[in-house]
């Protein structure tokens, strides 16, 4: 594997995520796109998978980070909801 650059916690790679609105489901800004349990009874806010690409074609985020959540991701669509930043 080819490390990219510096990995950050996921959770500040979403937080710049949702500086952006998505494409998929309208949240706006600072909303997250859904709330709900994510896998292993975490719960917490989702984001579309189309909201990071957004958020790396804005230069809110970096080609590391990218590649951060696509690996939490696995298999996706963009309207794959990520749930990497749930607790
Ligand atoms: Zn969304």
């Amino acid at each position: 594997m080819t490390v990219i650059g510096t990995v950050r916690p996921i959770a500040a790679v979403c937080a710049d995520a949702e500086l952006t609105g998505c494409g998929v489901c309208g949240a706006g800004p600072h909303i997250p796109c859904a709330f709900a349990s994510g896998p292993a009874g975490s719960d917490g806010p989702g984001y579309h998978m189309a909201r990071f690409a957004a958020a790396r074609r804005a230069g809110l985020i970096s080609e590391a980070d990218m590649a951060a959540v696509i690996e939490a991701a696995g298999v996706f669509t963009a309207a794959t909801v990520i749930w990497a930043c749930a607790r």
